[in-house]
């Protein structure tokens, strides 16, 4: 699990949080400023530089395609699955409905922690023909 950068409410530091687990993440456990002992704390967005006006997201490279499925903007990232369709002629082969369905559920604003975590719990069972 990845650490999320934090900033208190009460003194105004900004701190980063270790999550042990997606358990702990959905919980907000343990979660206090560490100058102060305050729980009144924000989660920073970490802003990414995307190139802007082309806005092509499926050009972007593996880490800055992480960087947006971190940024808690599931319509951004509904954005970028179907620019990369797209760019791929629609045809992802067996990810394809897969990655459609992802997309859909993003565009209408589904958060991405669900969306993943549906996905990934149906990783390799493939389906049959549909
Ligand atoms: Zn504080």
């Amino acid at each position: 699990m990845p650490s999320y950068d934090f900033r208190c409410k009460q003194c105004g530091r900004p701190f980063s949080h270790f999550y042990k687990s997606v358990k702990d993440y959905e919980a907000g456990t343990g979660l206090t400023c560490p100058h102060c002992g305050s729980t009144d704390v924000a989660r920073r967005i970490r802003r990414v530089a995307i190139p802007r006006p082309s806005r092509d997201l499926s050009q972007l490279s593996p880490n800055e395609m992480l960087s947006v499925m971190n940024s808690d903007n599931p319509r951004e990232v509904g954005t970028m699955f179907q620019q990369v369709m797209e760019s791929a002629g629609g045809d992802l082969g067996e990810m394809g409905s897969t990655v459609q369905e992802a997309t859909d559920r993003l565009l209408r604003g589904e958060s991405i922690d669900s969306v993943e975590g549906d996905l990934a719990s149906r990783d390799s069972t493939p389906t049959a023909d549909d």
